[in-house]
């Protein structure tokens, strides 16, 4: 099997319906470097999605494979349950000295299963265990994993629809959304009525929410369409949830490890959370996810929340390795720089496609939301999502050699997710070829 066809065709026959990306992007990789990805056939992509923002370093960076191949060299066990190992002394060495400061006495860490969601499912166990209280505050257009427990406390109703008898006691509350704001207002005072209301919610004994377990969210929502939530609302729902006594939790698995231009993305608010959870970066391309918390909640039994897979050693080493990369380069500082140059090539060719309706984002993780201006504009002033077009758009750029994913709560938002070590030319390079997809696809 030689061609992307043959290989496409071929697994597409055996694999299970609910396959998803190669639907949209189907290519066979055979090699990838860097932020490059090339296929049976040679042509070579620039790959603006990943691993769903996993890929911080791109792929198989030097740094890391010398990690591995170090592991290998010396002969550490490859697998070890969560047994004590000097590869996983040095991991945690390195994810406690990244913590803020003040934090980092205080915290404790739990290693958990290899995905995102594992260690969500293992944040929610924990705040339940600690509180004695079952219900969970959430937040529209979230996204948490595709577990169980994850899928309902994430905001879209699509895959939750044929599954049922999700976790009750979720409240859904209003992400500060401001393009579509959820009170029909828009601009600047949308998030401060977002976290009025919010206030008022847990303060009113007869609104329905039972005391909250925790809240949890996305600083920049990431599946839900690259929307970052304003500084000040992030600084209210601490104040808010400290105040009432409400464990925060907040979801770093996509933001976390540099990708919004801080190592974790609360730290742009200044804010601490109770409980955050890390994956994708943190295992440098390998499995990995941790739950990093404050020990006053550390009261559950030994064994509380268990599993074969939580001790990767590959994926610590990497994700050692990945730390002290993003560190010693300075690349948190890059992300944010390379994620201004980006947002504002995006504005300006806002400017000249009413079809764009709104460019956002922080640090390396932008969003284009796409439009359709023949329609009316809602009350908050946004014109009807347009998922044909921003799937359109992806189509065009794959032709053209890039690689990127479309989300949102509508489809309609067009996702920018590279590498951090993405330099300034090789981003204006994207952008020229995003660009020209937008012209071809406007019709
Ligand atoms: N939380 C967030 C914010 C995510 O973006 C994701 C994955 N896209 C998850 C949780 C779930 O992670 P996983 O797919 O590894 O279960």
């Amino acid at each position: 099997l030689t061609s992307n066809k043959e290989l496409l065709n071929q697994q597409e026959k055996r694999e299970s319906n609910a396959r998803s990306y190669p639907r949209r992007i189907p290519l066979a990789i055979s090699e990838a470097e860097g932020i490059h990805v090339t296929d049976m056939e040679g042509k070579k992509y620039y790959d603006c999605l990943a691993g769903a923002g996993t890929l911080a370093l791109g792929h198989n960076h030097p740094a890391v494979v010398e990690a591995m191949e170090q592991v290998i060299r010396d002969k550490r066990p490859l697998h070890t349950l969560d047994l004590t190992t000097p590869v996983k002394e040095e991991f945690v060495n390195e994810l406690f000295a990244s913590l803020p400061e003040g934090f980092r006495d205080r915290a404790k860490v739990q290693f958990c299963g290899p995905t995102g969601g594992d260690a969500i499912e293992a944040a929610l166990k924990l705040v339940k265990t600690a509180t004695g209280r079952q219900s969970i505050l959430t937040f529209q257009g979230g996204y948490h994993g595709a577990t169980h427990g994850t899928m309902a406390i994430s905001g879209n109703l699509g895959p939750k629809k044929k599954v049922g008898g999700l976790m009750p006691d979720t409240h859904f509350l209003p992400y500060p959304y401001t393009y579509r704001c959820p009170f029909g207002i828009g601009g600047e005072e949308s998030h401060r009525i977002s976290a009025r209301y919010i206030e008022n919610l847990l303060d009113d004994p007869e609104s329905g929410i039972l005391p909250p377990a925790a809240m949890i969210f996305e600083t920049v929502q990431g599946e839900g369409g690259s929307i970052p939530a304003p500084i000040e609302w992030l600084q209210e729902m601490r104040r808010i949830t400290e105040e009432r006594g409400i464990p925060l939790i907040i979801d770093e698995v996509q933001t976390g490890i540099g990708r919004t231009g801080k190592l974790f993305s609360f730290e742009h608010a200044g804010i601490v959370p109770d409980v955050f959870v890390l994956s994708k970066a943190i295992g440098g391309s390998l499995p990995l996810s941790v739950v990093v918390y404050d020990k006053d909640l550390d009261c559950w039994e030994p064994g509380a929340h268990i599993g074969t897979f939580r001790g990767n050693q590959m994926a610590m080493a990497a994700g050692t390795a990945t730390l002290k990369y993003i560190k010693e380069n300075d690349l948190i500082q890059h992300a944010d720089k390379m994620g201004q140059r980006l947002l504002k090539s995006l504005s300006g060719l806002q400017s000249e496609f009413p079809e764009i309706g709104d460019v956002r984002g922080r640090g390396l993780m932008i969003g284009v939301e796409m439009v359709d201006p023949s329609l009316p504009q809602s009350i908050s002033g946004s014109h009807p999502a347009n998922p044909e077009l921003a799937s359109r758009i992806q189509q065009e750029c794959f032709k053209r050699g890039l690689i990127l994913e479309v989300g949102g709560r509508h489809g309609a938002v067009v996702r920018f997710l590279p590498p951090l070590i993405i330099t300034g030319e090789q981003l204006d390079e994207v952008f020229s070829i995003f660009k020209e997809a937008v012209s071809a696809s406007v019709v």
